[in-house]
């Protein structure tokens, strides 16, 4: 039977309050070490995504737009309409499957690595402090005094290039919902002319600023519901961020000359290092918490402590509480393969649809109410309406055929294109001979080009005397 955890502290009392229930301020340590630095890369990576991407264009398209307020989508260039809304709610619904099989089998790494809650707290305000107020000893000490100039310039700066910063990332926001040309004119405009948006982007800049000088890691521990969930989502081959305390315990401080085996003293030297970095505080070794992001930096700080003591890395590593209590190294179970293998095929199926998304959209119905017409030439006619969906950014000209008989299609009007991002109505006559008419109710199939490519072939019936 794997030994218990003797350490049970953390089940009377959250690490981010007090005795007296009051909020303990976390004072961070930055973290060091080579999953750090892939973090950095991944997080800077992510960052200039956010504000490159809004100058990005494809076919003279944004490359990204979520104009709610106008109902204008346009992912990778292409304009999604409300035509499309089954590819979104395919979209959706694969979207909540992934999150549910990629965190049973992999946790929350998500949070710790792509969050934007994570990425701007630690890769930019977080930085941002420790460069004006020094090392968290150093912000303990400032916190601690009283209002002197010293404290006073360094709040200045951090509060105000805090709320610059918030600022900023709500007009990149902004430029995801009204195009980046929109949010340009209107930063050149005065700010009377664009008041209401103004005061709505001054208030969301605000909650922002709240959210990251305050409220902090209490966003992932108690706020959000993907947060939340993670109680019914992990289960015991779950890969989460986990203290091999098999191999840790019995902790104990490290003595000169000492022999731990005999002693029977575990790898864990109880330096605290892995709790001092934390960003939600807690020490991972009282087993998977709730509040563990999965950042790895105790994985990082425990690391380089083991190269001290001269003992191998991975006290605190990426594996399943099965794997660490049955000493198994199989991190791969044939479940978690089964899981991966559907995220993949999920994934297929919905790059799959959205590739077989047309870019113009042909409904034809045969005007109800109304039967043939005789026409000239020993010739019968049907009559038909239409909707030409565009859905591009261009013009295109557009025209019939019947494909499957002899015939010819008559548009009442004039030759027409289908407007750039427009829909387009109408009506045409669809002629066929008398010799084609070989029942009162004849399949005929009506061909819908743009310019000269065969965008859809639509199967409609076609009335004849008897
Ligand atoms: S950093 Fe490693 S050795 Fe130090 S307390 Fe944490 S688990 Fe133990
Ligand atoms: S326990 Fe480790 S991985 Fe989890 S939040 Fe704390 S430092 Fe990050």
């Amino acid at each position: 039977m794997a030994p218990k955890n003797p350490y049970t502290g953390y089940r009377d009392q959250l690490t981010t309050l007090n005795e007296s229930g009051k909020r303990r301020w976390l004072y961070a340590q930055q973290p060091k070490g080579k999953l750090y630095n892939y973090r950095n890369i991944v997080s800077y990576t992510l960052l200039t995504l956010l504000f490159a991407i809004p100058f990005i264009k494809l076919n003279g398209e944004p490359f990204l737009l979520f104009n709610i307020l106008e109902r204008k989508f346009i992912l990778f260039g292409v304009q999604f309409w409300p035509q499309d809304f089954h590819l979104f709610l395919y979209s959706m619904i694969t979207l909540f499957v992934f999150v549910v099989l990629f965190t049973v089998s992999y946790g929350r790494i998500w949070c710790g690595w792509a969050c934007p809650q994570t990425v701007f707290l630690e890769f930019i305000f977080r930085r941002i402090e420790y460069l004006i107020e020094g090392t968290p000893a150093q912000q303990r000490k400032l916190n601690a005094q009283s209002m002197n100039f010293n404290k006073f310039w360094r709040k200045t700066l951090k509060l105000s290039l805090f709320y610059a910063i918030c600022f900023s990332i709500t007009n990149a926001f902004l430029s995801y919902i009204i195009g980046i040309d929109q949010l340009l004119e209107i930063m050149k405009a005065p700010i009377s002319d664009h008041s209401v948006g103004f005061t709505v982007a001054v208030l969301f800049s605000t909650v922002m600023f709240f959210v990251f000088t305050k409220l902090r890691e209490q966003v992932c521990t108690m706020i959000c519901p993907y947060g939340r969930l993670q109680g019914v989502l992990l289960d015991s081959n779950t890969i989460v961020v986990a203290y091999d305390y098999k191999r840790g315990e019995e902790r104990a401080p490290l003595e000169a000359g000492e022999d731990r085996e005999e002693d029977g003293k575990g790898d864990c030297i109880d330096c605290y290092q892995c709790v001092d970095v934390c960003p939600t505080g807690i020490d991972v070794r009282d087993g998977t918490q709730l509040e563990c992001i999965n950042c790895t930096a105790c994985i990082d700080e425990c690391n380089s402590v083991m190269d001290w003591v001269g003992k191998p890395r991975g006290l605190i590593r990426f594996d399943s509480e099965k794997n660490i209590a049955e000493g198994n190294k199989q991190k791969w179970p044939v479940r978690k393969i089964a899981y991966t293998v559907v995220l993949c095929i999920l994934l297929a199926v919905v790059a799959m649809l959205f590739s077989s998304r047309t870019d113009l959209e042909a409904i034809i119905l045969r005007t109800p109410g109304l039967m043939y017409q005789a026409q000239e030439n020993d010739s019968i006619s049907n009559m038909y309406s239409f909707k030409i969906v565009n859905k591009t950014n261009a013009a295109t000209p557009i025209h019939f055929k019947i494909m499957n008989h002899e015939g010819s299609i008559k548009v009442i009007g004039e030759a027409f294109n289908a407007g750039a991002s427009a829909i387009k109505e109408g009506v045409f006559f669809a002629i066929l001979p008398q010799k084609e008419i070989t029942s009162d109710n004849i399949p005929i199939t009506i061909g819908v080009y743009a310019d000269t490519r065969l965008i859809e072939e639509v199967e409609l019936t076609f009335v004849g005397p008897n």
